[in-house]
């Protein structure tokens, strides 16, 4: 059938049911696959005949999350990897020769910033960083050597965002790969592809798992860059295991549900913190006093999970609300049914100058919460106990 919606495809796509005829989708725990015929494993080898040959290949458990992916993100094709960054240094190396220049997001994951910074760095591809929501910045950025904008929308902690469409206009017009790390908000929340983007990232190891239980990643796009990236990945070797395929393959079956639950227990949390004397400054997608929030609703489905918060006496009252928690778990990890608490300056921003930190809008009592599951007045409850102490 043609034109499924989301939550029928979410369900329903990429798996075929073998002669068993399972219910539930089966998970092939195997390295490698036989054939019936010498004549038949030539032919596997020589690509006249398609099918698995061994597990750093392809997969049926691996194929099946793959293919359900990319049907909820609307492109082509899907490699899955091992985990997202993974999925994000496959697509550099795949498809940038020594030489190149990528202009990237100053608002990224982390440790994107330093896989570009000392990693892929030493295969001279050189790197420009802009501010996300900058269009001219990424426009004036450009190099004749330019071959990819690289990015996430919304950024983390802040919910900052680009204009998918509008940058996807800059990049084609000078044979520019986009891609977009989609992690924060899942294919249940934003489709970048469909907004222009190359390129879809993901670190399926957050929503897309949701649960906290293993690491993944996917790269997706057209037949043809996938394929590019396919044999990176075939030769190299960072294959999701069947295992964790399907653990975020089951993943997918739930994912527009979670995503809502924790899109209104997050906007319930951030309009209660926006009424607390104790807190300076609320940043989340779904408040109007967001200034993305206009452009945000033109491109997503929902604002996510992703609340950050400035407390007023700064690291002391930061660390005092920290630790008076009791439900929210005390981690750095995001996109799990159990809501997580941290302090960016001195854990998963640590490592910038006072300098980078001050540009990007970190500051010291700032506390980001990636909101889970649970009861929502339950949650509030426990924030309330760290203001008032
Ligand atoms: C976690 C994360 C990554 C890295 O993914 P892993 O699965 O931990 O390797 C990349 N991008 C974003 C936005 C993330 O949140």
């Amino acid at each position: 059938m043609k034109n499924l919606q989301f939550d029928t495809k979410a369900i329903r796509e990429g798996y075929q049911t073998t002669n068993e005829q399972e219910h539930s989708e089966a998970i092939f725990l195997t390295s490698s696959f036989k054939f019936d015929s010498a004549e038949q494993a030539a032919a596997r080898f020589s690509k006249e005949e398609l099918g698995n040959i061994y597990a750093r290949f392809t997969n049926p458990t691996v194929d099946a999350f793959e293919r359900k992916l990319a049907a909820l993100e609307g492109a082509q094709a899907c490699v899955a990897t091992a985990s997202g960054m993974a999925a994000i240094f496959a697509t550099i190396m795949a498809l940038i020769k020594s030489g190149g220049h990528i202009v990237a997001s100053r608002n990224m994951f982390g440790t994107s910033i330093v896989l570009l910074n000392t990693i892929v760095s030493k295969f001279d591809i050189t790197i420009s960083y802009v501010d996300l929501n900058d269009l001219l910045q990424w426009k004036n950025a450009i190099q004749n050597n330019t071959k990819l904008f690289l990015l996430e929308t919304p950024s983390n902690p802040l919910g900052e965002v680009v204009d998918i469409t509008a940058l996807s206009e800059i990049s084609q017009a000078k044979n520019i790969l986009l891609a977009v790390d989609n992690a924060i908000l899942s294919p249940a929340l934003q489709t970048p592809i469909k907004l222009g983007a190359d390129i879809v990232i993901h670190s399926a190891t957050k929503y897309i798992d949701g649960q906290g239980r293993c690491l993944a990643g996917a790269i997706l796009g057209s037949q043809e860059i996938i394929e590019q990236i396919g044999a990176f990945t075939r030769a190299t070797g960072p294959s999701l295991s069947a295992f964790n395929a399907w653990i975020v393959l089951k993943g997918l079956d739930t994912l527009s549900l979670r995503m809502k639950a924790h899109c209104e227990n997050a906007l319930k949390i951030a309009i209660w913190l926006e009424s607390q004397p104790q807190v300076k400054k609320v940043h989340y997608l779904g408040l109007k006093s967001h200034p993305h929030h206009q452009l945000a609703k033109t491109q997503q489905l929902g604002f996510g999970g992703i609340v950050s918060f400035e407390i007023k006496g700064g690291q002391v009252a930061a660390f005092k609300l920290i630790n008076a928690t009791e439900i929210f778990s005390i981690t750095a990890n995001l996109g799990d049914t159990k809501s997580t608490i941290t302090h960016p300056t001195t854990t998963t921003h640590g490592r910038l100058s006072d300098e980078e930190r001050e540009n990007a809008h970190i500051t010291d009592g700032l506390i980001r919460l990636s909101i889970g599951l649970e009861d929502a007045d339950d949650l509030i409850a426990d924030i309330n106990k760290g203001l008032l102490v």
